[in-house]
């Protein structure tokens, strides 16, 4: 028999543990997710298992990435996660997902409610290894959200939206008030879908697009000429030089410009100058 633990695990403030406390919301959010009962799925932070409870009885197979292994051992020792449920007492940050798909012979399709404050380094590393993921369901803080759903000429509008747009499309699935939460967090918390897709102009170094977009908003009350200044020790004339050949006025600022204005200036700069980015 396996021993009976009397105490949940204190919830960690450093680990994001605001807990689904609402089957209901559990459901909704895995049936907008659009999961097929052949599936198997990556959950991030299953921790709980209000998430994973509600998907494994619809998928063949969830494999959860849980960093606190407290969680894990409670759950085990209670109601337990199902059969077609393995945890993995690992950091989400550190997961290879490309090593993942070749275990599972096929495109990855994800969930996790996200430990809010590494909800940036989540989105970068799942740009990174786009290739190998197909769409994940991801919740996040409300204003993250907005950020990433945002369009240009909005003050939202930023490095975000830019560098997942370049690959993804983004959909709001459903916002979360904290009342749903244990504990209760301070803000509202969305559901995004992000389903990766094929660029719609290929950036000849992604590396260098990131970067450029990263300088772009770095100064982003700056005249985009002027923000791109000292970009990679670029010469300055080659700079306006890429904007006019992407018909860019140099007086717009990066909050004016569409992915694809990016995507030009980046594959123009790297077709002129000696860019050198690792
Ligand atoms: N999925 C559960 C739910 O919806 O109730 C828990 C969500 S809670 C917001 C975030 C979960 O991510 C927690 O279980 C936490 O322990 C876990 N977590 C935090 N940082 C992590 C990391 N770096 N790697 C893996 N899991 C992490």
């Amino acid at each position: 028999m396996r021993p009976k633990m009397a105490n949940r695990p204190q919830a960690r403030r450093s680990l994001g543990q605001n807990f689904l406390a609402h089957q209901g919301v559990c459901e909704s959010i895995i049936r907008l997710s659009g999961f097929n009962c052949g599936d198997t799925v990556i959950e991030l932070g299953p921790g709980l298992g209000a998430l994973t409870r509600t998907l494994a009885p619809r998928v063949k197979r969830v494999m959860g990435i849980e960093l606190d292994r407290r969680l894990i051992e409670y759950v085990e020792a209670n109601e337990g996660f199902g059969r077609n449920v393995e945890i993995r007492n690992q950091d989400m940050l550190d997961v290879s997902y490309g090593g993942i798909s070749r275990e599972l012979g096929t495109r990855l399709r994800i969930i996790g409610n996200l430990p809010y404050n590494i909800s940036s380094q989540i989105l970068f590393k799942l740009v990174d290894e786009r290739d190998f993921v197909d769409f994940a369901v991801l919740m996040f803080q409300k204003e993250v959200a907005d950020r990433l759903l945002s369009v240009p000429g909005t003050k939202d509008y930023g490095v975000l939206p830019v560098i997942v747009g370049y690959c993804a499309d983004i959909s709001r699935l459903l916002n979360i008030p904290p009342g749903l939460f244990r504990p209760k967090p301070k803000v509202v918390s969305t559901v995004v879908k992000i389903r990766f897709r094929p660029p719609g102009l290929q950036a000849l170094d992604f590396a260098f697009f990131s970067l450029l977009v990263k300088a772009a908003f770095g100064k982003r009350r700056k005249k985009l000429s002027n923000a791109l200044k000292g970009l990679a020790c670029i010469d300055e004339g080659l700079i306006y030089d890429a904007l006019s050949a992407c018909g860019i006025k140099e007086s717009l600022r990066a909050e004016e410009l569409a992915v694809d204005d990016f995507v030009c200036i980046a594959n123009r700069l790297c077709e002129t100058a000696r860019v050198n980015v690792l």
